[in-house]
């Protein structure tokens, strides 16, 4: 079957939104930066929103709580700058609620989406990523992809991972404690 074309894809060329999904599929995306700006929304109000960036081509999609707390999760960094290179995994949810009203939205999977293809380039350093661990370099790209959300080099991985845990910093979307 042909793929069809939503018409609000022909005039809304600034975001993504539900007519960037393919019908019945999710779309994965590769972040490559995170940032607030201001966006024009239909009713010609501007607000600033948080919105990422991809290194695709994909169009950039506005992040609401729910997907920037669902980035967290998968990827354990609240850190944005953390959130660079990594994939993510976005469906339409047609009961997403605004207020009282249903109007369906962008939702990000609580996974790392699965590799397409296996890459051999480390997605941080940009160099050849080789055997390590004990492991061919096959495995080492799966391994990193599955634990970090992208294809790292043996030397960038332990980096990242120590970097990981290092960071000590509290979890803004954790609830308070109550006393
Ligand atoms: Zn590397």
């Amino acid at each position: 079957m042909a793929e069809k074309t939503h018409w609000k894809k022909m005039t809304n060329p600034n975001y993504m939104g539900d007519y960037s999904i393919p019908e019945g599929q999710d779309l994965i995306a590769t972040i490559d930066y995170v940032r607030k700006e201001k966006v024009t929304g239909v009713g010609g109000k501007t607000e600033e929103e948080v919105v990422a960036h991809f290194s695709d081509g994909n169009k950039p999609l506005i992040l609401n709580k729910t997907n920037m707390k669902t980035i967290q999760k998968i990827y354990k960094t609240p850190y944005i700058e953390d959130w660079k290179g990594r994939k993510i995994q976005i469906y339409y949810d047609p009961t997403v609620k605004f207020g009282r009203d249903t109007v369906g939205g962008l939702r990000i999977r609580p996974i790392v989406p699965q590799q397409q293809t296996v890459s051999l380039i480390c997605s941080d350093c940009g160099k050849q990523i080789t055997a390590a661990f004990g492991k061919d370099a096959e495995w080492v790209s799966r391994y990193t992809h599955q634990s970090y959300g992208k294809e790292l080099c043996a030397e960038c991985a332990q980096e990242l991972k120590a970097k990981q845990e290092a960071c000590k910093a509290p979890d803004p979307f954790k609830k308070q404690e109550v006393k």
